[in-house]
């Protein structure tokens, strides 16, 4: 029988680590369990994560807003998390399953399956989010970006947890956040294709600052600093987003699956953009 421990610390998570170094982790299990369904002979052990108090806090500091990796994404749409200013993250955690599953979803596990359909990730990419990633030797930090190598691929060492996801505050604060999924259908989908938004206007309507990123159209979330860049300086207008919108299906790297095909995401992620117009 698979043995299955319970620890309500870290030292303790660490020490039960030590002892049993195959043992899988689990936060919420909506992507392990149905991984392991599919593998029955596996009866490695399983360290749940639930109780640990430090996987569950949310924080705002002067610079930073810092979310424990076992925060599920029911807290993180319902505005617990901290206000406004990592709106697009909240939009995104509001778009995930549906309501039973946000209450067992961690954005730890969402960040750790590294799938490109991942719908916290562009949402964390243009916040500019870090990992803080622990083990007994103590903690490190680094960007999401660098985190993620790949699809289903991290940076974590085999020792190690992720800890936390820390946030810039961004000041002034962003004027326009976004987060937009395309699926098969509304709710319950896996996106076909995503996108995440974050701009700074100044009084005038002009933009100071851009952030776009897609998911599902590469084998991580994608940037296309061509189209960030081509709308500093301009209003916000259908001609400023037509314009930079030309430049995304240059710069993504999607593939046919089951959901759609490749030349379908590329049109549809520049159009994604467009809905900046609604903003
Ligand atoms: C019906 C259904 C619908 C879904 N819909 C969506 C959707 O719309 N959008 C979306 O993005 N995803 C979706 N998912 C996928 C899944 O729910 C998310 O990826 C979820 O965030 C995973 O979190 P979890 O806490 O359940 O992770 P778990 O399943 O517990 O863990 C996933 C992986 O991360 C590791 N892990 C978890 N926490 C940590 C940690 N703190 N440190 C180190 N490693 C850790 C585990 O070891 C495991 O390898 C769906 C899944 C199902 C079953």
């Amino acid at each position: 029988m698979r043995p299955i421990f319970s620890p309500q610390s870290l030292p303790e998570l660490f020490s039960i680590r030590n002892a049993h170094p195959d043992a899988r982790l689990m936060a919420g299990g909506t992507d392990l369990l149905v991984r392991l369904r599919k593998q029955p002979a596996d009866d490695r052990p399983l360290i749940l994560l639930e109780r640990i108090e430090a996987l569950q806090r949310i924080e705002t500091a002067d610079t930073e807003i810092v979310i424990g990796a076992g925060v599920c994404f029911s807290r993180i749409a319902t505005g617990e998390c901290a206000t406004t200013e990592i709106g697009v993250l909240a939009q995104a955690a509001a778009t995930i399953g549906g309501p039973a599953l946000r209450n067992m979803a961690t954005i730890g596990g969402n960040v750790c399956t590294a799938s490109p359909a991942g719908d916290s990730l562009p949402a964390l990419y243009v916040l500019d989010a870090s990992v803080e990633l622990a083990s007994a030797q103590g903690t490190r930090i680094m960007p999401v970006g660098e985190f993620i190598s790949g699809p289903g691929k991290t940076q974590l060492g085999e020792n190690e947890i992720l800890l936390a996801i820390h946030i810039p505050r961004k000041r002034p604060a962003w004027t326009i956040q976004r987060y937009e999924k395309i699926g098969k259908r509304k709710s319950l989908a896996i996106a076909v294709a995503s996108m995440a938004a974050a701009l700074h206007l100044d009084e005038n309507g002009i933009v100071h600052e851009a952030r776009l990123a897609w998911g599902s159209v590469g084998p991580t979330v994608m940037r296309c600093p061509e189209a960030e860049e081509a709308l500093l300086g301009r209003r916000l207008a259908a001609d400023a987003i037509e314009a930079a919108a030309a430049f995304v299906p240059g710069s993504v790297r999607p593939i046919d699956d089951i959901r759609a095909t490749a030349a379908y995401r590329r049109r549809v992620c520049a159009n994604l953009l467009l809905r900046l117009l609604d903003s």
